[in-house]
């Protein structure tokens, strides 16, 4: 007898038709014969709602406060979707994070699972229960709840998987795989059979919104495998795994974009650490968003120093690099906004240059100038501006996968 973790996403239970449809799925796989798990996100559009209450009260809502609305959404699929399996005649019980134990750090709307105590899940599961825990939520040591940030019942998902030494991990969502580009703004992308760990983290960080990259790291961490497949339809999703379990390891695995980025240049700075450290304490002082920071080699003792922002930071970023720009001496400060970086994910260290070359050239012959330019052995980044995202994006999928 095999132990799943199924984890269904906020799409997947945001309705009474879909709760039903995915009690008849939990209790097929048990019926088969499987123990299993099931960690539930609150119905779609919930904790936006929440989020929106709150904010309706306070600009600023205080953050235990705010955990504390946030975790009633779980709790109302989780009660839901157990009154569903009872009506199809199985044992079934839901828990919130307070009674099966989910311990956390203490950082409210951010937390990180520490600890989960697996002894109550695990007597019901003998006494042929389907057990279904609230995702997302956690308790701190002073038993307050907290939240591990937006989309994390993926992360409840795979920590519970780790902690039960489960079989198998599925994460169920509204798309039926990691593709090789988002089908948004990329035509005909591929679904991806397997992808290892570390490319899928890349690609989470970069932009691509398909897992939570705190499950990412937990899977990777214990070798838990993660299958991440559609609760609409029975195809076979995505295994993000171990790289040893995969046959065919790609130059490029996808794509991933971001936008709405933005771009802060200091020019002609002093190109001493002290310098760049004063720029960077202010920044991070004033709890501006940084993603990326190059700075060039320079000129004798003058160099540029440059940093992307989101559009969101972009007017406070600005204001603050042009009073810095005063203090360190710094002759020009430029910015740009409505930006969009575009990462290329695989295993570049096997012919980076090759890649970039083809990169160069697609960008030569659309002529759109990269503004950031970054390679390392995982990614290839490139800024440019947006209105070129999706003809670049196109061209870049076409050619390199
Ligand atoms: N309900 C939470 C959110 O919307 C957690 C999740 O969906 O994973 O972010
Ligand atoms: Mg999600």
């Amino acid at each position: 007898m095999a132990l799943v973790i199924q984890k269904y996403g906020g799409t997947s239970v945001a309705n009474a038709e879909r709760v039903k449809a995915v009690a008849k799925r939990v209790v097929e796989r048990k019926r088969n014969g499987d123990n299993v798990v099931v960690v539930v996100s609150a119905p779609a559009g919930l904790t936006d709602e929440l989020i929106n209450k709150a904010k309706a009260i306070s600009s600023k809502p205080d953050k235990r406060e705010l955990d504390m609305l946030l975790c009633t959404g779980e709790q109302v699929s989780v009660a839901l979707l157990a009154m569903a399996i009872k009506e199809l005649g199985e044992k079934a019980i839901s828990y919130n994070a307070h009674q099966v134990k989910i311990r956390t750090t203490n950082s409210h709307t951010n937390a990180q699972i520490t600890e989960i105590d697996t002894k109550k899940i695990e007597a019901k599961l003998k006494n042929n229960h389907i057990v279904i825990v609230c995702g997302f939520q956690g308790i701190n040591d002073i038993d307050d709840l907290t939240t591990l940030g937006r989309g994390g019942s993926d992360t409840t998902g795979v920590a519970l998987g780790v902690a039960l030494k489960a079989d198998t991990v599925e994460i169920y969502t509204d798309v039926d795989g990691v593709y090789t580009a988002d089908p948004r703004i990329v035509a005909n992308p591929k679904k991806l059979e397997k992808i290892s760990f570390d490319e899928m983290l890349e690609l989470a960080g970069t932009g691509a919104k398909v897992l939570h990259s705190r499950s990412v790291e937990l899977g990777y961490k214990y070798n838990v495998p993660i299958h991440l497949r559609s609760s609409f339809d029975e195809s076979e999703g995505t295994i993000v795994c171990n790289k040893e379990l995969i046959e065919e390891e790609k130059l490029i695995t996808g794509i991933s974009h971001k936008l709405g980025e933005a771009l802060i240049i200091f020019e002609g700075i002093s190109n001493t650490p002290k310098i760049a450290s004063t720029v960077f304490n202010k920044i991070s002082e004033n709890g501006i968003f940084v993603e990326i920071i190059t700075q060039g080699a320079g000129k004798g003792i003058n160099t540029d120093l440059s940093f992307v922002t989101k559009n969101e930071c972009f007017d406070e970023a600005i204001l603050l690099a042009k009073e810095l720009a005063q203090d360190i001496g710094v002759s020009n400060v430029k910015g740009i906004k409505n930006l969009s970086m575009i990462s290329l994910v695989g295993n570049i260290n096997k012919d980076k240059l090759g890649v970039l070359n083809k990169v160069l050239l697609i960008l030569e012959e659309e002529n759109v100038k990269p503004l950031i330019l970054t390679a390392t052995d995982l990614k290839i980044s490139i800024v440019i501006e947006e209105i070129f995202l999706k003809k670049i994006i196109n061209l870049l999928h076409k050619n390199l996968i």
